[in-house]
């Protein structure tokens, strides 16, 4: 199934363009996708793009399947060949051992693995092949000749094979698709061609005694002579005769699988990815394959080792294509059968050089102009590489006939030739020259080396270049030594037949006056081979079975079982054929891939569309047709991915790379909450992990200037869990996001799905953290940078953890990570700029962390960004109780908006603020749920009031927090009053829950008597109660001998102290507030706010910074005052004394004051970082009640990691067992019921052993 897509009407011709003519050729088609958009699993994954994955893909994607091809070269279209030395040598990779039958010698693996050209040293025999989209098509010499019949009657071709014509309809599907024809006659005829011709008498009279009947013709070639579009729809060029084909040709006449099989796949919705090479296969625990890839994109190779060991994979439901070539495939396969795929012990044996030889008639008589040119003169054209054969197959024995094809030698070599040629041994020259003939030969070799490779009366433009195919033994076996593949050509030779066959070249040079010369490494390395046409190493099997071969006659894998094989895992290369072909084998290699593929689809019910033409191609725009949605689960994260691309690709943005290794421990399991714990915990159950990731950002300004802009992250992550490796595909990379948990702090976060090869999807969420806590220090920087919190969470099921821990870079991976940086632009200015402005963005954000102390002081806003984003709800009502001085304050109401806790009553809970602070620390706008939320939720009227040392205006008229307990009084008098006019009965106790200054004045109240005690259902102290004990810090501020609050004064003129301060404000605030920068904070609170500052100058520290939000420390000017220097003064002497005392200094704590608390219940809460009052002033508050009321009814709990004001104005406060949650406890305890029980016991005065209660964000763990 598959529809058409609405791709743009194309205007005019499409064109393959090409370098040399197109002015504007710096741009080239790209039909490849970039990898980020791999999907995980396809109908069909074929792999490599030469002749039979082209086949297959094309024929697959034509049959309605989804399909994926992946291709270990680049993508390269005619103008982006190299063409000199210099840019060729940049695409060489040479493998192999050349004593690859020595155990202890270990394989080379050089050079470039994506370039174009791959050299394979053998033993015996090395092999060149190409490495590309397009395979050795784009580097081939395009002659397209059938098998022989001689030849496919050989023993090794199953039966169905042997009868004559079987193969043809392959064969004429395949010259459907790429047009061969002949060397034109109109065309000037190459003098290389012409030598050739002229040459087939002499092999005639030299092969006489051997019945020779050999036949020169031009050859079929994969080469277009006239402009026009090919059977595909891809518009071609006429050849421009410069016999560069084997370098690959840039003129856009060569007729490769690029432009013919692959634009076709692509046409018809195939989706191709380069740079992936295909390690390994394995069976998928469902339906299909798993095929491994290493992607060398994306500078992946700065980690080597990671790159062929943490590979990534894509599921391949139907079939597998093996079209890696002769070579590859056949390496692919012997991993996977060394990694537990069972396979037939033929795997990697019965391989052939297809008896070629190269060989040189240097220096002859004649101009052969056998030097590849960009630029040939047209009268007197190189030509393509090949144009003509003198053919000797027909004999009596197959195995003795053989072709000789002429050959060019590409510009990018000719250079080199010339001294190579001449230091080669084993030159056979010409007999009997004379003396000036030997005079006028050694002046031509100079004219060369002087003049260059093209002057005519030079020796190298006098070089014949033979090739010859045949057949050898087919002999030859590929292993792998140390995971890397090795080649033996044992017997390569026959060696009498080839003894023969270099006997006759010589003789056809030196009649011609030539020095015959070997190829370089037959004369240089032990009379080596070199062959262009590898093939078998999977043949197919004569007779089906797992002992004649590794496939069946259609390339089906065989398991090694009898005749079984793996369904749908299909070879369809040059490592198929079961014998040298003796003759150039592509013609046949797409034969039998066109057969394979045929069969297969058959098999599975699947029709090919092979008759419906495709209309002009344009490989820059898109293709005409996609895959049904219904193939794809996973549609709208590839659109949404390919828009971000191609939005990217369109506007020439420049883009970002850099690749990233992490490893670490990750428990698996629920249970443990915090990271350090579950990393050391995956320690030591050795739970290691790692992930191997790539980011890429295609905008990197926006990814630098925007916060919602992310990079794509693309990978693996592996663990010990079922279904590691996990493939990372389109994952978020935030860089330095603002972290709205925590002030001051940006975050690197890592953040995607990732599916396991069981078909499972686990959440990864990993967090870097970098805030102000680095400042100043390269090691915590470090640490900050190089450490990722992990969560793995199950999308499916809500989000459950799975596990927990933590990764971290090494510095050697941290120096690779380094040099896989790069910057992407179309020039190299552009590159230039992206590659400044990252690395600027990046060092900026450390910075800012790493100087915090000196950057820039955070100002209050008038504007609040996303004010008000959980839609509050308002108080029901505001109250004015007025205190028996008269003053008045403000009281706020909340209906309950949970259920009644007994059903018709409703129960009051007064909240009272502490200084400087109104109701808003139980209101707070800016967390999800607050302590109004959560208590009103609990069915629970609520109040709160703003006293007169709070955030009013009263606060200015210097009064104590020992006048405030009028306030509080007032308060409670006015909630009484409204439960009488509710209920017309005497009003309910009422439960308080006070903080700080408020929880003193409560105290004061209910000493002295102003708050009676019977007015209390329970109270909830936070922090502080009777005995205010300062911090060592704010003791010795406390303690000087003159006193801070005497020095603002005169220093400011003011008697009040504004915790917030503004631009406008006078110097004196300005110069304070610079100074305050450097109030010993601690390294773990540096910030820049303002108004935090100041309010740790008044009171100390009011939070752990790591418990605010950034809304709410972005914001604290909307919920702090100030205070008057009369109130600090009382607070300050209160300090100083340890415990309560009234305005003029009296002390409230004696026996008949306390006296008045007996029969309240009191919980006691406080932060164990507590930076206001020392945490332990809660335990003589505690401990003192105990001692006069025995111990029940009292409890005290500690919150870990929580500071003063954080116990309320947190988001951990509404978590399971947070603040919230054990404060409620207390109040749903039935204190009625307590309070009557605890005065009828109140003389029964018990000690026992009480329980004190630490409580952590998820947890309470008793101590
Ligand atoms: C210089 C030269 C001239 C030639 N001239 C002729 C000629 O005129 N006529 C003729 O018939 N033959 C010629 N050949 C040979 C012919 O081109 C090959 O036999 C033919 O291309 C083989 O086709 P294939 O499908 O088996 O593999 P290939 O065309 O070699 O394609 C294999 C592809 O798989 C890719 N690959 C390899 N390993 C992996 C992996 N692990 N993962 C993913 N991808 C992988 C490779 O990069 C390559 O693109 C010539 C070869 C050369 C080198």
């Amino acid at each position: 199934m598959r529809s058409k897509t609405n791709s743009a009407k194309i205007e005019g011709e499409p064109r393959a363009r090409t370098f040399s003519r197109d002015a504007n050729g710096s741009s080239f088609p790209r039909i490849g996708r970039p990898v980020e958009l791999l999907r995980h699993s396809y109908d069909v994954v074929v792999i490599g793009s030469g002749y039979g994955g082209g086949v297959a893909a094309s024929r697959m994607a034509r049959g309605g399947q989804s399909v994926c091809l992946l291709e270990r070269g680049k993508e390269r279209w005619p103008g982006e060949f190299p063409t000199s030395f210099k840019d060729a040598a940049t695409q060489i990779h040479v493998t192999g051992d050349e004593n690859a039958s020595d155990e202890r010698s270990v394989p080379i693996d050089r050079g470039n693995p994506t370039g174009l050209y791959h050299l394979m040293i053998g033993e015996g025999q090395n092999a060149f092949v190409g490495n590309g989209l397009g395979g050795t098509s784009l580097l081939n010499a395009n002659v397209f000749l059938r098998a022989d019949k001689g030849t496919m009657e050989k023993d090794e071709w199953p039966e169905e094979l042997t009868q004559e014509g079987a193969l043809d309809p392959y064969y004429d599907r395949a010259e459907k698709m790429l047009e061969p024809e002949t060397y034109p006659e109109n065309l000037p005829e190459p003098l290389k061609l012409k030598l050739l011709r002229e040459q087939t008498d002499l092999v005639r009279k030299y092969g006489r005694k051997e019945g020779w009947d050999p036949k020169f013709y031009r050859v079929p070639q994969t080469t277009k002579f006239a402009d026009g579009r090919n059977s595909t729809g891809i518009e071609m060029k006429a050849s421009t005769l410069t016999g560069q084909d084997s370098t690959g040709i840039n003129d856009g006449s060569k007729t490769t699988t690029l432009v013919t099989y692959l634009a076709d796949a692509w046409n018809w919705g195939a989706e191709i990815f380069c740079e992936c090479e295909v390690r390994l296969i394995k069976k998928h625990p469902k339906e299909g394959y798993l095929v491994f890839f290493a992607w060398h994109g994306s500078r992946r190779d700065a980690f080597k080792e990671e790159m062929l060991h943490d590979l990534m994979w894509v599921h391949a439901k139907k079939f597998v294509f093996l079209g890696a070539g002769t070579l590859g495939t056949t390496e692919i396969m012997l991993r996977s059968k060394e990694r537990g795929l069972p396979l037939s012990d033929r795997v990697g044996q019965d391989m052939s050089g297809n008896g070629d030889l190269l060989a040189f008639g240097y220096n002859t008589n004649a101009e052969v102009n056998a030097m590849g040119h960009e630029d040939p003169n047209p009268d007197n054209p190189v030509g393509p590489t090949i144009t003509g054969v003198i053919d000797c197959r027909e004999q009596e024995n197959p195995l003795d006939g053989f072709v000789i094809e002429e050959g060019a030698v590409p510009r990018a070599l000719t250079h080199l030739l010339q001294p190579l040629l001449l230091s080669l041994p084993g030159k056979i020259f010409p007999p009997s020259l004379t003396a000036v003939e030997k005079q006028q030969q050694k002046l031509a070799a100079w004219k060369s080396t002087l003049l260059g490779p093209y002057h005519a009366q030079g020796s190298l433009a006098r070089t014949q270049v033979y090739l010859i195919m045949s057949h050898d033994a087919n002999q030859a076996r590929m292993t792998l030594k140390h995971n890397k593949p090795a080649l033996e050509f044992l017997g390569v030779g026959r060696q009498k037949h080839l003894e023969k066959l270099n006997d006759l070249m010589s003789k056809m040079t030196n009649s011609s006056g030539g020095t015959f010369i070997q190829n370089p490494f037959y004369a240089d390395f032990n009379q080596q081979e070199i062959t262009v046409h590898p093939v078998g190493g999977m043949s197919m099997s004569v007779d089906g079975t797992p002992e004649e071969g590794a496939t069946t006659q259609f390339g089906e894998v065989l398991t090694g079982k009898g005749k079984e094989i793996y369904e749908g895992l299909i070879v369809v290369d040059g490592a198929l054929v079961p014998t040298a072909l003796g003759v150039n084998p592509f013609a046949t290699i797409t034969a039998l891939a066109e057969r394979s593929v045929a069969a297969a689809a058959r098999k599975k019910g699947i029709t090919i569309d092979y008759d419906t033409v495709n209309g002009p191609i344009d490989p820059y725009g898109n293709p005409t047709y996609v895959p049904s949605p219904d193939h794809f689960d996973d549609l709208a994260a590839i659109k949404k991915a390919e828009a971000e691309i191609d939005e990217a690709r369109a506007a020439g943005k420049a883009g970002t790379i850099f690749t990233e290794v992490m490893k670490g421990y990750i428990h698996i399991g629920d249970e443990i909450d915090d990271f350090e714990v579950a990393f050391d915990q995956a320690r030591s159950e050795t739970a290691d992990a790692h992930f191997y990731l790539s980011v890429h950002a295609w905008d990197t300004n926006e990814l630098v200037s925007r916060a919602d802009h992310q990079a794509m992250l693309t990978g693996t992550f592996s663990n010990g869990m079922e279904g590691s490796p996990f493939m990372v595909s389109r994952g978020d990379f935030h860089l330095f996001n603002e972290d709205h948990h925590a002030p001051d702090q940006t975050n690197l976060t890592y953040d995607f799905d990732m599916i396991g090869t069981n078909d499972e999807v686990i959440h990864f969420n990993g967090i870097k953290v970098v805030n102000p806590t680095v400042a100043f220090s390269i090691s915590r920087t470090w640490q900050a940078t190089s450490s990722l919190y992990v969560t793995l969470s199950r999308p499916e099921d809500n989000h459950s953890i799975v596990g927990k821990g933590i990764l971290h870079i090494g510095w050697h991976d941290f120096g690779r990570e380094l040099s896989s940086f790069d910057a992407l632009g179309h020039n190299f200015r552009l590159r230039l700029r992206t590659a400044a402005s990252f690395l600027q963005y990046f060092t900026s954000q450390v910075a800012t962390s790493f100087l915090a102390p000196l950057t820039s002081l955070q100002w209050p806003t008038l504007q609040y960004p996303g004010e008000d984003p959980y839609k509050k709800i308002p108080p029901s009502k505001t109250f004015s109780p007025q205190a028996i001085d008269g003053e008045v304050t403000l009281m706020k109401m909340w209906e309950p908006t949970g259920g009644l806790r007994d059903g018709e009553k409703v129960h009051d809970i007064l909240f009272v603020p502490g200084a400087a602070v109104d109701h808003q620390i139980y209101a707070l706008p800016t967390i999800k749920k607050n302590a109004i939320d959560y208590f009103t939720a609990a069915g629970y009227r609520c109040w709160s009031n703003t006293h007169r040392v709070g955030k009013t205006p009263l606060a200015h008229k210097h009064f104590t927090v020992y006048d405030a307990r009028l306030d509080i009084a007032a308060a409670l008098s006015t909630i009484r009053l409204a439960q009488e006019q509710q209920y017309g009965s005497a009003p309910e106790p009422i439960y308080v829950v006070a903080h700080c200054a408020g929880s003193i004045a409560l105290s004061m109240g209910l000493l002295d008597g102003t708050i009676p005690a019977s007015w209390l259902r329970g109270v909830t102290a936070s922090n502080v109660f009777m005995f205010p004990r300062y911090t060592p810090l704010n003791k010795w501020k406390a303690s000087l001998p003159v006193h801070l609050t005497d020095i603002y004064r005169r220093f400011t003129g003011s008697k009040w102290f504004d915790c917030t301060s503004k631009k406008s404000d006078a110097y004196t605030q300005h110069l304070l507030n610079q100074l305050l920068r450097f109030y010993p904070a601690g390294w773990n609170e540096l910030c820049t706010s303002v108004a935090c500052h100041r309010s740790e100058l008044a009171f100390g520290r009011l939070w752990s910074h790591d418990r605010l939000n950034r809304a709410t420390h972005d914001q604290l000017d909307r919920f702090l005052g100030g205070c008057s220097m009369t109130c600090l003064d009382h607070l300050v002497q209160m300090g100083l004394h340890g415990k309560v005392i009234d305005s003029d200094g009296c002390d409230l704590l004696d026996e008949d004051h306390l006296q008045k608390l007996q029969g309240l219940p009191i919980q006691l809460i406080y932060g164990t970082e507590n930076a206001v009052f020392d945490p332990s002033c809660t335990l003589w508050d505690y401990e003192r009640l105990r001692q006069k009321f025995g111990e029940q009814g009292y409890s005290r709990e500690a919150f870990k990691g929580h500071g003063h004001l954080d116990c309320w104005m947190s988001e951990t406060a509404a978590v399971k067992n947070g603040v919230f949650d054990v404060v409620r406890r207390k109040i749903d305890e039935g204190f009625d019921r307590f309070m009557s029980r605890s005065r009828k016991n109140s003389r029964r005065k018990t000690v026992g052993n009480s329980m004190t209660t630490v409580v952590n964000g998820n947890g309470i763990r008793r101590v």
